[in-house]
C-alpha cells in the first residue's frame, strides 16, 4: 500500500509515493522519474536530474546515512563477534581478518543505497525545499540598517 504524502504549504501539489521514491533512491536513481541518476559521485549527490530536471540540491542528509550504517554494521558485527566468542572456537587470526574486512564492506555496501533512500525520502515528504514553496527554515539574509550605515555603528 503507497503512502502518499502531500505537503502542508503546498496541498494542491500531486503527492508522492514514500516507498517508491525511495526504493528508486536506494537503486541511485531519480526519485521522481527513476530513470535519471541521483549521483554524481560515490556520495555527491547530483545538482539535478538529467532525465526529468527534478532539482537536488534542496537536500539535507547530513550525516543521517552514516548514523543509520554505523547502526546496522555495529548490530551485525558487535553481534557476530559476541555469537562467534560464544558459541565458537575460532582462532584469533580468523577473527582479526574478519571482523574489520566485514565492516568495511558492508559500511561501503550500505552508505550509497541509505543515502540514496534519505535523499528521495526527503524528496517525498516535499523536505527542505523539495515543495513548491520556499523552504520556511532558510536563513536571513542580514543586511545593515539604512540608519546604521549612516552613524556607522553596522562597523561594529
Ligand atoms: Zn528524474
Amino acid at each position: 500500500m503507497p503512502i502518499e504524502r502531500t505537503h502542508p504549504l503546498a496541498p494542491d501539489a500531486a503527492p508522492r509515493d514514500l516507498w517508491l521514491a525511495m526504493r528508486r533512491g536506494a537503486m541511485g536513481r531519480c526519485p521522481h522519474c527513476g530513470e535519471g541518476r541521483l549521483f554524481a559521485g560515490f556520495l555527491a549527490v547530483a545538482p539535478a536530474c538529467e532525465r526529468c530536471g527534478e532539482v537536488f540540491h534542496h537536500h539535507r542528509a547530513d550525516d543521517l546515512p552514516a548514523y543509520i550504517v554505523i547502526a546496522i554494521v555495529g548490530h551485525v558485527v558487535v553481534g557476530g563477534m559476541l555469537a562467534a566468542e560464544t558459541h565458537g572456537d575460532w582462532p584469533l587470526w580468523l577473527h582479526v581478518g574478519l571482523w574489520p574486512t566485514l565492516t568495511i564492506v558492508l559500511s561501503l555496501a550500505m552508505i550509497r543505497p541509505i543515502k540514496g533512500a534519505i535523499v528521495s525520502l526527503q524528496w517525498a515528504l516535499r523536505m527542505h525545499g523539495f515543495s513548491a514553496q520556499p523552504d520556511g527554515d532558510d536563513m536571513p539574509v542580514l543586511r545593515p540598517r539604512a540608519e546604521d550605515l549612516e552613524t556607522g555603528s553596522a562597523a561594529r
